[in-house]
């Protein structure tokens, strides 16, 4: 293990994690009260699992703030910010919109639930999604220690930026806050340095449960939906996305798929977007070359209001349970739901299972029943996972054209193969450093 890079680390702790989960779950020893049950999976992976995930949104808040303020001190004009903007914003929209279409397209080819008499006894309680007005309206904090406390990005974004601008009309003077703010950026990276370097356990943990929990069993059963989401998730990732990328840049889409294959594994395996964001713009800055001035703002934002893979499951889950039901939806109902996904993607934050939440309000609004939600409930967990690794891709992408574009794409990082993939650990005389430290200071106490 000692030599491999850090991507390879995840890449085998998730496989292993997959193998020991199924096989977990097909000998049996998952059953309630079972010693495996009460100590290994809701004890030690539980635990690990969410220490992580709580590590990692730990520094989500921090690093956002930090390094969004120090973007927009780097980017030093209030023009080209609001051109980097307005470009992430408006691609951001077509990517979703060419994943919604790209779903719809595909379920209407293959039609699955057609002739289907599934009646599920699963319970799915409606949770009251958010109007468009109060979105718009909540972008503005009015206290932004609650929008701290709480996460909320839109917010922190909207009061970051403000701030940062405001610091540049102060004019020379801001030099040495800058540096200050570029130095402490750069240790909030570090700790994202360190949280990363116990992934492989967690995402070993957080595989090894979900699996194990799960089984692949009613995978089978709504098998032709699972198949038509998979399908076109496949197709967004892999066409639209690096066409889109290789149409922009001109650089290999083989390159920055192996780029971003260890930020794919903590996407799959914390099904976050806004978990995975200390990851995103690691692997951004250090890996591909996007300059933290474009990074810092495109990121969080891409957390926050995109969501191809999202909108893909919403797509083929209109199809599948109209199917079921029924129902023709028609051209009219079809351009309804395009519509709703984008507006239901932006007003939502990209947390595990939101996705159904964005679900309710689409099926609303065509006039589906939202009791047929509770008909894909069961594979939703898996599809959350799987589609978290396509909103974090779309985020990549729309991030490094926007870079590119405004000339912020450092090339030869991109060309380096092995950047930011070097492993990290805290050397001796660091640590050294940091225990003498710790004994000066407990001498003086
Ligand atoms: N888990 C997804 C994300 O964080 C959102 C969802 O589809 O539920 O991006």
């Amino acid at each position: 293990m000692k030599n491999m890079s850090l991507t390879t680390k995840y890449i085998i702790s998730m496989l292993v994690g997959i193998v020991v989960g199924l096989i977990i779950n097909y000998s049996g020893l998952n059953s309630e009260g079972s010693f495996v049950n009460e100590y290994v999976i809701l004890g030690l992976f539980t635990i690990v699992g969410k220490m992580f995930i709580t590590l990692l949104k730990l520094l989500v808040v921090p690093l956002v703030i930090l390094s969004l303020i120090s973007g927009v001190l780097g980017i030093g004009n209030i023009s080209t910010l609001g051109k980097i903007g307005a470009k992430s914003f408006g691609l951001y929209i077509l990517t979703t919109a060419m994943a919604i279409a790209t779903a719809i397209g595909v379920a209407l080819i293959i039609q699955p639930g057609v002739g289907a008499n599934q009646v599920s006894t699963a319970q799915f309680t409606v949770k009251e999604a958010p109007p468009l007005s109060d979105v718009l309206i909540n972008i503005i904090p009015s206290n932004i220690f609650e929008a701290l406390s709480s996460g909320n990005m839109l917010q922190i974004i909207f009061f970051a930026i403000m701030f940062g601008i405001a610091l540049l009309m102060v004019g020379e003077k801001i030099k040495p806050i800058a540096q200050g703010i570029e130095i402490l950026n750069e240790a909030m990276m570090n700790m994202v340095n360190m949280v990363m370097a116990v992934g492989p356990y967690a995402v070993f943990a957080l595989m090894s449960k979900a699996v194990a929990m799960l089984g692949i069993s009613m995978l089978v059963e709504l098998g032709g939906y699972v198949f038509v989401v998979v399908l076109a998730l496949i197709i967004h990732l892999f066409f639209t996305l690096m066409i889109m990328f290789k149409f922009f840049t001109k650089l290999s889409p083989m390159a920055l798929m192996k780029k971003l294959r260890g930020m794919q594994v903590f996407a799959f395996s914390t099904s976050s977007s806004n978990a995975t964001i200390p990851v995103t713009l690691r692997t951004l800055t250090q890996k591909v070359g996007v300059d933290n001035s474009v990074a810092s703002f495109t990121v969080p934002f891409g957390a926050t209001i995109n969501m191809d893979g999202t909108a893909i499951m919403q797509g083929v889950a209109t199809v599948f349970i109209a199917n079921i039901y029924g129902v023709e939806l028609g051209l009219s109902g079809y351009l309804t739901v395009i519509m709703m996904s984008i507006l239901a993607s932006i007003g939502t934050a990209g947390v595990p299972g939101v996705g159904l939440i964005m679900l309710s309000m689409v099926f609303t609004q065509v006039g589906l029943p939202v009791e047929g939600i509770a008909i894909i409930l069961g594979v939703d967990r898996l599809l959350d996972m799987l589609r978290t690794i396509i909103n974090v891709s779309g985020d990549a992408t729309v991030s490094i054209i926007v870079a590119n574009s405004e000339g912020k794409l450092d090339k030869s990082i991109f060309n380096n193969p092995l950047a930011g993939d070097e492993e990290v650990h805290i050397n001796q005389e660091v640590e050294n450093k940091i225990a003498d430290a710790i004994h000066t200071t407990q001498n003086k106490i």
